[in-house]
């Protein structure tokens, strides 16, 4: 066994033997640009003169005040293209180009990832393929626009729930049929080695200038919260904390219309240990083994897997999981916005809202950190629709 492709016994790469060449490939590939000064070069130039960092650590005075306590947004919602998934979308692209691949691919959910990826390939000058459910494109039809305003050609996907966990199968599948010209962007900590380290370690900027950030402050974190789909965003922001005993981390999941309802995604807080696109990890699944449908109001929460790297942390303690169903976060929407004036992405609700239960239980001004992992503008089509009651979304 490969004991640096695990996180205690999960990882691995559970992927047919045509795949495993360009697995190799690829972890030979990034770890010479990981060493490479020229590579974190470019990419930190890239980083702070095209996404816009450092993002800020705002003091969200009126939330604070609200809940006793010392709240601060880690903002990467300000990136540009508006979320988090732009640091591993550039990261990864500048290594397909580095490799000579002609083309990239990549599997969406929200659109997000598709997004930054087709972004990262205007920018560098590669081919972009995005796998999206065709559900998904339907939730997200301005995310689908731009991709193609941005010279990406969207696939739509309509096996299964047409969501995320079909696009991802999709994407493998033609990934390993094109495996020596073609370069498979993942959008988040998921899938075989080296994928959840290679995105942890692109990721990780937003956890290192975050604890920077609080030190200029004189401060230290007694608690990080962020929302987990495959958990890029929260391990990104954890591994600024991993070492400190001291702070507690949280990831909180999408706890759809309730955990006792089947129209959820918390896969941590009611899956089982499984196999899902090539990693080890936990997994909601039926009695048979079967991967169960999910349910978000947010598109990139409704994976029935996780990182392996979280699947670690949860079993040995060092972070705490919960989950937050679509009305919480809605409300932690609108509080957010009504507060601060800062809209977040429904994805990013979802740990505002673990708010609510966190402050209750704490002695009074404590520092709290919030991973506020992307913006609204891409879910006003949904929060009008249940702010409005025009569709039955929660
Ligand atoms: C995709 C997405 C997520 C979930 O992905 P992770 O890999 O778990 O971070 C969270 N927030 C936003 C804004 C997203 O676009």
């Amino acid at each position: 066994m490969n004991t640096k492709s695990y996180f205690g016994k999960f990882g691995g790469q559970y992927v047919p033997e045509t795949a495993m060449f360009a697995l190799n490939e690829l972890e030979s590939e990034y770890l010479k640009a990981k060493a490479d000064p020229t590579f974190q070069e470019e990419l930190n130039d890239l980083l702070k003169n095209y996404v816009g960092r450092p993002t800020p650590l705002y003091h969200a005075k009126n939330l604070s005040a609200h809940y006793g306590q010392q709240i601060y947004l880690k903002r990467e919602d300000l990136n540009h293209t508006g979320a988090h998934k732009i640091n591993n979308a550039l990261g990864q692209v500048l290594l397909a180009k580095r490799m000579g691949k002609k083309k990239v691919i990549a599997e969406t959910g929200a659109g997000q990832h598709g997004v930054a990826t087709a972004t990262a390939a205007a920018l560098l000058g590669l081919e972009c393929d995005v796998y999206m459910g065709a559900v998904d494109m339907e939730r997200q039809k301005l995310n689908v626009f731009r991709m193609e305003l941005l010279g990406a050609h969207v696939v739509a996907i309509h096996d299964g729930l047409k969501t995320l966990k079909e696009a991802t199968t999709a994407a493998i599948q033609s990934w390993v049929a094109e495996i020596e010209t073609v370069f498979y962007v993942i959008g988040s900590a998921v899938g075989p080695h080296p994928y959840p380290s290679m995105v942890k370690d692109f990721q990780s900027i937003i956890g290192t200038e975050c604890r920077e950030q609080l030190n200029t402050l004189g401060l230290h974190a007694d608690h990080v919260i962020a929302c987990v789909g495959g958990g890029s965003n929260a391990i990104g922001i954890f591994s600024g904390f991993l070492d400190d005993d001291t702070t507690h981390l949280y990831g909180v999941e999408a706890g759809g219309y309730g955990i006792d309802t089947d129209m959820h995604a918390a896969t941590l807080t009611l899956g089982k240990e499984g196999i899902i696109h090539g990693m080890k990890t936990y997994v909601l699944q039926d009695k048979y083994g079967q991967i169960s449908p999910v349910h978000s109001i947010s598109a990139g929460l409704d994976y029935p897997g996780v990182g392996p790297q979280h699947a670690h942390l949860f079993e040995s303690g060092k972070a705490t999981y919960i989950p937050i169903t679509d009305a919480e976060a809605m409300d932690a929407l609108v509080r957010t916005t009504r507060f601060e004036g800062i809209i977040p992405a429904i994805e990013s609700a979802h740990a505002l809202a673990y708010l609510e239960k966190l402050c209750p239980s704490l002695p009074a001004n404590q520092t709290i950190v919030v991973n506020v992992s992307g913006r609204g503008d891409k879910d006003m089509h949904t929060v009008f629709s249940v702010l409005k009651g025009e569709k039955d979304e929660i």
